[in-house]
C-alpha cells in the first residue's frame, strides 16, 4: 500500500507564505484528517501532493519519491482526489464518469479493455452506486454525486487518496455515508475535514493546520483537546464518548454563548 510524505514543504504564491515548512507522513493505510480554520492553507498543502503546485521548499514523496520527478500521468496513476465543487461541463452518465478514472491506465486513443470495464463496474459496486450506472450525473443527489466522485478515483486504481472536504454541501446522513465508505476503503486517505467530530470519530489520527502551519499530529482524541479548539478554532469544545457508537465525540459552542 501506498504512503504519502510532506517533507518540510513550504509554498508560496505571489511571494506570499501560504504553508511554511510543513512535515507529515500518512503511513499505508491509515486515514488521516486534516484541519484547520478557514484560510490555514490546507488545500494549498494537499494541491502540492496533487502535483500542481510546487513547493518553493521541501517536497511532497509518494511511496519515497518526489512527485515533480514523477511526470503528471506516473503521479495520477499513483494518487486520486476528490475535491470540492466538482464541476462537470456536459451531461455525462454516472458509468461514463466513473470510467474517466481509467484514463491515466491507458494509451492515448486506446479504447476500453474489458479490464477497464471490470474495473468500473467493481468501482461502482465498492460505493454502491451501480444501480445509477445509466443515470446523468447531473441528476443525482449531492450525496450520490460524491460517491460517484470517490469510484471514479477508485477506477484509476491508485493506491493513496486525497480528499478536500469530501462531505462539504452535503446533509447528515450523506456525509455519514462518504465517511464510512472511505473507512471501508481502507486505503491510505489524506482528507481535508471541516467538521471536527467527523475528524475525531472517522481518522487514525489528526493534523491541525493553522497559519499555514502544522500546529500538531495524533490521535484525534489526544490530539483535539478542548484547549486546542480554543486556541486554533476560537470556540468551546467538549470531548467525551459518543452515546450510540462508543466513540470520541466533540460538540463545540460559541464562545459568545457560554
Ligand atoms: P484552506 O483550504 O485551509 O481553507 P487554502 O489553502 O485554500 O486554505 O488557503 C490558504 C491561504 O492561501 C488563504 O489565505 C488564501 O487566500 C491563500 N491562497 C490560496 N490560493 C491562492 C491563490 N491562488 N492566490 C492567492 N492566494 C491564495
Ligand atoms: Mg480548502
Amino acid at each position: 500500500m501506498t504512503r504519502l510524505e510532506f517533507e518540510g514543504v513550504s509554498i508560496d504564491i505571489a511571494s506570499t507564505r501560504i504553508v511554511s515548512e510543513v512535515s507529515l507522513r500518512v503511513k499505508p493505510g491509515e486515514m488521516v484528517g486534516l484541519v484547520g480554520p478557514n484560510g490555514s492553507g490546507k488545500s494549498t498543502l494537499l494541491r502540492s501532493a496533487y502535483r500542481v503546485l510546487r513547493p518553493s521548499g521541501g517536497a511532497a514523496l509518494i511511496d519515497g519519491e518526489n512527485v515533480w520527478s514523477l511526470t503528471a500521468r506516473e503521479v495520477a496513476r499513483r494518487r486520486a482526489l476528490v475535491t470540492q465543487h466538482t464541476v462537470l461541463g456536459a451531461e455525462f452518465s454516472v458509468r461514463e464518469v466513473v470510467a474517466m478514472g481509467r484514463t491515466p491506465r491507458k494509451g492515448m486513443i486506446e479504447r476500453d479493455g474489458e479490464r477497464d470495464h471490470q474495473v468500473v463496474e467493481q468501482a461502482l459496486d465498492d460505493v454502491h452506486m451501480r444501480w445509477a450506472a445509466r443515470r446523468s450525473f447531473s441528476t443525482l443527489s449531492g450525496g450520490e454525486q460524491q460517491r460517484v466522485l470517490i469510484a471514479r478515483a477508485l477506477a484509476q486504481e491508485a493506491g493513496l487518496l486525497i480528499l478536500d472536504e469530501p462531505t462539504n454541501h452535503l446533509d447528515v446522513r450523506a456525509q455519514f455515508e462518504v465517511l464510512d465508505l472511505l473507512r471501508q476503503l481502507g486505503r491510505t486517505t489524506l482528507t481535508a475535514l471541516h467538521d471536527l467530530d467527523h475528524a475525531v470519530s472517522y481518522c487514525d489520527r489528526v493534523a491541525v493546520m493553522a497559519e499555514g502551519r502544522l500546529v500538531t499530529v495524533g490521535v484525534p482524541a489526544e490530539v483535539l483537546t478542548p484547549e486546542l479548539v480554543h486556541d486554533v478554532f476560537g470556540v468551546r469544545a467538549v470531548l467525551d464518548t459518543h452515546p450510540i457508537t462508543g466513540r470520541p465525540r466533540i460538540a463545540v459552542a460559541s464562545v459568545a454563548r457560554c
